[in-house]
């Protein structure tokens, strides 16, 4: 289930400053306290008399309507009130979200109040918040003056627990990589990813959409290297684990398709590779046990001549580099013990670097 957002901002004036929010820390939930109002009703209101007060955002039965951008500030909550300094650390003009409620009249409630969760559980996902702990009542910021928005929806058998249950609950449900609901159980809190299954959250490997993710112990899910089962993987950022080929700070790596980071010889599409014990692929010489090899610039491992560095080296058709008197193509070719080619010697050397014998 997923709603649109209706984005249709008054002009600037005494509601809307243009001064901008210091960032996201809370939502404050009104109700606009005049039954029957719908969200363009409060629109028209606020763009045409331009009173020193508003919200963001008007939800009635058909619309979530924005009526100031959320990167600016709006006029909701009083400043001389302390609980908002209390809670949070600023006022709430300066760092909140103000969401009205639009309920009364010929407004359908269900339809109103569907949309209203929605959108609270929404800008707790844009803004990484937590229902439980990032979510007021107006009038728990304001207990002496203001009902809001428990006073609409009391009257319609939602406690305040009840809704917070229910923004919760929306949010467990929307897609882990959209903000459009849909069956699936991943939720971000304080800016960590977690799985949910029945309300648990879940922990070790999870398959989610042909992709593995790792949940540790607290649920979190990881990204970067881990080390499970004495195995290396890597997570990518968004958790999904790596297969094959992956560069990682400049280095590259190869996951086997169980996601498995592999060591020392591998052949892939023909072509063979060495991996350190790191797990870093080797360019350029490398000794393993007694031989010399050399992998190119990609990583492959060569065969047959090779000039590195102004020298003619011979890379049997296994790889190691020869040494001593070889045949090619039915001619000789003196190599040194380190693998070069002889082309002083006392042995008549062709053009070419063959030895005529
Ligand atoms: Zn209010």
């Amino acid at each position: 289930m997923s709603y649109h957002i209706t984005r249709d901002f008054i002009r600037l004036g005494n509601s809307r400053s243009g001064q901008k929010l210091n960032g996201v820390r809370f939502i404050v939930s009104h109700d606009t306290g005049n039954p029957g109002s719908t969200a363009y009703q409060n629109m028209n209101y606020f763009n045409k008399q331009q009173p020193s007060a508003s919200a963001h955002t008007f939800v009635d039965d058909q619309y979530i309507l924005e009526i100031i951008p959320l990167n600016e500030k709006a006029w909701h909550v009083r400043y001389n009130v302390s609980k908002d300094n209390q809670m949070f650390g600023a006022d709430a003009n300066d760092a909140a979200i103000g969401v009205e409620f639009c309920f009364g009249g010929s407004i359908n409630f269900q339809e109103s109040y569907n949309r209203y969760v929605w959108y609270h559980a929404y800008l707790c996902q844009t803004f990484n918040l937590d229902p439980h702990k990032h979510i007021v009542a107006h009038s728990l910021l304001d207990p002496s003056r203001r009902s809001d928005p428990q006073s609409a929806l009391n009257r319609n058998g939602v406690s305040w627990d009840q809704f917070i249950k229910d923004v919760s609950n929306a949010m467990s449900t929307n897609g882990k990589s959209s903000n459009s609901l849909s069956s699936n159980g991943w939720r971000k809190t304080d800016n960590q990813w977690y799985y949910y299954k029945n309300g648990v959250k879940q922990t070790g490997w999870r398959l989610d959409k042909g992709k593995w993710y790792f949940l540790d112990s607290n649920g979190v899910m990881q990204t970067g290297w881990l080390k499970d089962g004495g195995k290396w993987y890597y997570l990518d950022s968004d958790g999904a684990m790596a297969t094959g080929w992956k560069k990682v700070k400049s280095k590259w790596y190869y996951l086997d398709s169980n996601g498995v980071m592999q060591t020392g010889w591998l052949k892939d599409d023909g072509k063979w590779y060495y991996l350190n014990p790191d797990g870093d692929m080797v360019t350029g010489w490398k000794k393993v046990g007694e031989k010399w090899y050399f992998l190119n610039s990609s990583g492959v491992m060569q065969t047959g001549w090779l000039k590195d560095n102004g020298e003619w080296y011979y890379l049997n058709p296994d790889g190691d580099m020869a040494t001593g008197i070889i045949q090619v193509s039915g001619k000789y070719y003196a190599l040194k013990d380190n693998g070069e080619m002889l082309e002083n010697t006392s042995i008549p050397v062709g053009a070419d670097g063959a030895l005529n014998i």
